[in-house]
């Protein structure tokens, strides 16, 4: 006769102990953290038809009354968009900055190739602006 196995010892674990494994703000699949029967989206209403979990996001949000947050349970329609990473003041401020920087680096007109300067016939030096040459004196342009 084998000995009496002893059976329990084995610690259930909390219902709510999947919430608290979860990221902040990303949506993770309801099927992969609570697998089970088609439950409601937190936004679609009591009337609504229950989803399939692996077309539900659970979503963990900070909340100020519960330390370990509030997650809610979103339907693909209602998957609320990640929210914008929070800029502070002098993200922005420094952004402005760059962005000014390279407003008045950039050249306020457009680049006009350079001039090419005429060259007199007869001496073959570079005529200077005035349009006269500097070696005989000819006006070439
Ligand atoms: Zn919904
Ligand atoms: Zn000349």
């Amino acid at each position: 006769m084998p000995p009496c196995a002893y059976r329990g010892g084995v610690k259930i674990t909390g219902s709510s102990d999947w919430r608290e494994e979860l990221p902040f703000d990303v949506p993770v699949l309801v099927a992969d953290v609570v697998p089970g029967d088609p439950t409601r989206c937190s936004e679609c209403g009591i009337d609504s038809a229950p989803h399939e979990r692996d077309a539900l996001w659970a979503v963990r949000r900070r909340n100020p009354k519960s330390h370990a947050g509030v997650v809610r349970f979103h339907c693909a329609a209602h998957l609320p968009p990640p929210p914008a990473p929070v800029e502070s003041e002098e993200v922005v401020r420094l952004r402005r900055t760059a962005a000014r920087a390279v407003r008045a680096a950039a050249p306020r007109r457009p680049t006009v190739p350079e001039r090419v300067a005429p060259v007199c016939p007869t001496c073959f030096v570079e005529v200077p602006p005035t349009g006269v040459c500097g070696m005989c004196g000819e006006r070439v342009a």
